[in-house]
């Protein structure tokens, strides 16, 4: 059994991640500072003696002894993200280097949560590996674009300099329990407004998409990944089902029985139009595919979204 090493632990799916590897039976610790994860989320997990919750900001250095780190501390809604843009790319570029000396010191194998928005607004459809994708390098997104693709180049420079043993997975939207309801990503907003019969508030003309991946598929390729011998990515892991974020916002409606109306809000600046991952590597090297489809998958987060809306409300 080994002792991992999880940043952004109490985060949205690196909670899942936690629980998960605890019940391989592993020592797991989470590294947070809470910005947008919380202690709620990784609550049911500190009965377990073999779990451990640390309060640490990754942009200062820290010492551990650990066999596995997986670097997912980084916000990842673009509200949270654009917030303090500066943060973003702190956290990308300091945090990286952090956990890559500490993985270097203690000949740790350490795991990237990088993202599809490495490819920005992509020209190429679906996304392979080898796409270098259509990044604005000033623009709003560019603190979490930028940040996630210097990430990448200090994983593969420590790689072929320091022989760190890396693995780069490339995530692209994943959904499900656990995420904040103020996150401000699509799928949480629409449940939400949908629940409390608000507008559904669609960005634009509703035509751009987005590929949707239940957390427990994303969690199984994250830990495959890890796993597999001589391998440092980068992969995409993502569901490869396209939706419209009108079709979208038609099925959450559906799934919830809602009455709220579709509205259309200007924009989000630089919102990359179209969003598919190739998985064919994912596929061949890790045996992995996403098994979970929208329906399932929305039916699982609309529950724990009612769940929570009603113990908040009484
Ligand atoms: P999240 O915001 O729920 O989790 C991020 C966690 O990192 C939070 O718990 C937050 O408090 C913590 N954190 C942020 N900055 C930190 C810092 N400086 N020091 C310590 N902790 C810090 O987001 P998530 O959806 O769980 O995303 C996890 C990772 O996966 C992120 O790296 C994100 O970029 C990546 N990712 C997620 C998606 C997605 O759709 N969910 C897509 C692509 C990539
Ligand atoms: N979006 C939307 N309404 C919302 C939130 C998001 O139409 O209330 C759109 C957003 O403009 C983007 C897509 O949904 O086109 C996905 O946005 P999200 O913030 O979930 O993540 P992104 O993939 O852009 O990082």
């Amino acid at each position: 059994m080994a002792r991992i090493l999880v940043t952004g632990g109490a985060g949205f799916i690196g909670s899942h991640l936690c629980e998960r590897l605890l019940g391989m039976g592993h020592d797991v610790i989470s590294l947070d500072n809470y910005f947008t994860g919380t202690r709620e989320n990784i609550r049911p997990l500190t009965d377990n003696f073999r779990f451990e919750a640390i309060r640490h900001d990754i942009t200062d250095p820290i010492y551990l002894e650990v066999d596995q780190i997986y670097n997912l501390a980084c916000p990842a809604s673009p509200v949270h993200y654009q917030y303090n843009p500066v943060k973003t790319v702190k956290t990308n570029v300091m945090g990286t280097i952090h956990m890559l000396g500490l993985a270097k010191r203690v000949n740790a194998r350490v795991l990237q949560a990088s993202t599809s928005e490495v490819y920005g607004d992509p020209e190429v459809q679906p996304q392979t590996e080898s796409y270098w994708g259509n990044v604005n390098p000033i623009g709003p997104r560019s603190c979490y674009d930028e940040g996630k693709r210097v990430a990448e180049t200090l994983m593969m420079d420590y790689h072929r300099q320091n022989q760190v043993d890396i693995r780069i997975v490339r995530i692209f939207n994943t959904y499900g329990p656990r995420m904040r309801p103020d996150d401000g990503r699509v799928v949480s907003n629409f449940i939400v407004q949908a629940l409390k019969n608000e507008p559904i508030t669609i960005h634009g003309d509703g035509k751009q998409t987005r590929a949707f991946c239940y957390v427990s598929d994303m969690v199984e390729g994250i830990v495959r990944m890890m796993e597999t011998p001589d391998l440092t990515g980068p992969v995409n892991l993502g569901n490869p089902g396209e939706f419209t974020m009108l079709q979208l916002a038609e099925q959450v409606k559906s799934q919830t029985g809602s009455g709220s109306e579709i509205v259309f809000v200007p924009p989000r600046e630089d919102d990359p139009i179209q969003r598919n991952p190739d998985i064919s590597l994912a596929e061949e090297k890790l045996g992995w595919r996403p098994t979970v489809q929208l329906e399932q998958g929305l039916d699982r987060t609309i529950a724990h979204f009612d769940d929570l809306l009603r113990s908040t409300a009484s």
